[in-house]
């Protein structure tokens, strides 16, 4: 008799551990929320790419921070947006006759040492008088004291954060314009992929992801340059819009804008299913208006059927840069996470981010 009570006991006890252990399972699936990458850092708050904006941006736990990369004329991988200097730098002050004939300050024509001696501001717009920040309500323009960084140097802090905080915070770097690079004679690919090999940053079991617009590139990096350095990095094909001129190629002599509109077309996606883990799009390329609601293209179920993840750019929470169809940023982020479905998003407010999808996430 008691024999049998305790073998009763002990199914009711196995059923109830399964259940429970489905109901966790089941829980952790749902909690499973967009990865939050933080854009340029925290660049809503302090100006983009500068170390401190880095800091800033560890502290509100993103999954990852966002690093683009160019190269300087010594072949040091600077942490910045654009090619040029011109738009977040004193450098027209600093180093007044080194613009190139086009007007622009180019990073690639100044050494790290000479590059160490420009002062960083929230980045700006010159206009007849003088520069306008690009985002008023901001940080303010020349305030405090910020530098360009290099890459190694942006690697140590967020591994030393990673040591001294204990948060496990990944790296999210871009290879900025290898087709101009390369007009350069420089390859930036190469020199990234070997400076992330030296971090200890060489396949999926780090918390890295390896991003560029450029279609070929990306198809020498995973073809011919991760196998010779025995590496294999998650990639992120990130996709423009054609007529943003983010990559130039040359025609018969001519300079025109690299044709983006066939990775959202028929065949697209499995081209880049065979080279890449991601993509990165715009945004408003996952998206259509019915009526005068948005809802979900077909590009993310697309995407997802090709095991190929979905990173949107940019969300953004200034109040100018939220999207007509949305009353509020939160409204625009459950969009994303729960109609889009995406698997991440950059955020140049990652506080905001990840305070929202923690706080869905609990209620749920
Ligand atoms: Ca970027």
């Amino acid at each position: 008799m008691f024999k049998k009570f305790i073998s009763v006991l002990l199914v009711l006890f196995s059923i109830v551990a399964s259940l429970t252990c489905a109901e966790t399972e089941n829980a952790g699936s749902k909690s499973k929320y967009p990865l939050v990458i933080a854009h340029r850092g925290a660049s809503a708050y302090l100006p983009e790419h500068t170390l401190e904006a880095k800091a800033l941006a560890y502290g509100m736990r993103p999954d990852y921070i966002e690093q683009d990369l160019v190269l300087s004329k010594d072949n040091h991988l600077i942490v910045m947006h654009d090619i040029y200097l011109d738009s977040t730098t004193d450098v027209a002050e600093v180093f007044p006759n080194r613009a190139r004939e086009d007007g622009h300050y180019y990073t690639i024509d100044f050494t790290l040492e000479e590059l160490k001696r420009l002062k960083v501001s929230e980045s700006f717009i010159m206009g007849e008088n003088g520069p306008q920040a690009k985002y008023p309500h901001r940080f303010p323009l020349w305030k405090s004291s910020f530098k360009l960084s290099t890459f190694e140097e942006e690697i140590e802090l967020i591994q030393g954060l990673n040591q001294s905080l204990g948060y496990d915070i990944g790296i999210y770097p871009e290879i900025k314009k290898p087709y101009f690079h390369h007009w350069e004679g420089k390859d930036i690919a190469e020199i990234a992929l070997k400076k992330l090999k030296q971090y200890g940053y060489t396949d999926d079991r780090q918390k890295v992801f390896l991003q560029c617009f450029d279609a070929e590139e990306l198809q020498r990096i995973k073809l011919e340059l991760m196998p010779a350095l025995g590496m294999d990095l998650p990639l992120v094909q990130l996709i423009a819009a054609t007529d943003w001129g983010e990559k130039l190629i040359q025609v018969n002599g001519t300079i025109q804008n690299y044709d983006y509109d066939w990775m959202l077309e028929k065949g697209g996606l499995d081209k880049i299913a065979t080279y890449a883990d991601s993509i990165g799009p715009w945004y408003p390329m996952l998206m259509e208006i019915k009526g005068d609601r948005p809802r979900a293209n077909n590009v993310v179920r697309r995407a997802h059927r090709r095991q190929l993840q979905v990173h949107p750019y940019t969300f953004r929470a200034d109040p100018e840069k939220l999207p007509e169809e949305f009353d509020s940023f939160n409204q625009f982020l459950h969009f994303a996470a729960y109609q889009l479905r995406v698997d991440g998003l950059f955020t140049d407010h990652p506080d905001r981010v990840v305070s929202y999808l923690s706080r869905d996430r609990s209620n749920r």
